[in-house]
């Protein structure tokens, strides 16, 4: 995916069905990975041994991150947070069930003492912003 997908009023169901295709490895999370390695932070990805599979995660030093693509798990405020005008009762609710699975695994895994933080997809053009994002992680150790 191009750096430039977040700009480009593309047909946002068919972007998003192609993104979900691809169940890892997406361009953001290759970006948050660089991130990561470059601030010397180890970490595992796709985590199945916890709560919601967090993209990254370190269990020894107790954080986890999610890497959100903005459509399916609805970045407040953000342009690419756009619903179908096609089935939007479906929409809604499938849209509503994402967003409170979300809440439900982030607040399991803080319960188990993990720092969580969330990126989300159109954060990751702005690596900087991502550097910031990850502080509290960075200042845990
Ligand atoms: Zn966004």
């Amino acid at each position: 995916m191009s750096s430039t997908a977040c700009e480009t009023p593309v047909d946002p169901m068919r972007s998003a069905l192609m993104r979900r295709v691809r169940q890892k490895g997406t361009q953001a999370e290759d970006d948050v990975a660089d991130v990561l390695r470059e601030l010397g932070l180890r970490f595992r990805r796709n985590v199945r041994t916890l709560p919601g599979s967090p993209d990254f995660a370190n269990k020894t030093h107790h954080w986890a991150i999610f890497v959100n693509g903005c459509f399916w798990h609805r970045h407040q405020g953000c342009r690419r947070t756009t619903t179908p005008t096609r089935n939007r009762e479906f929409w809604l609710a499938k849209f509503a069930a994402n967003v409170k699975r979300d809440g439900v695994k982030a607040r399991l895994l803080r319960t188990m003492g993990f720092r969580v933080v969330t990126i989300w997809e159109c954060e990751t053009r702005d690596l900087g912003k991502v550097r910031k994002r990850l502080k509290p992680i960075v200042d845990s150790r």
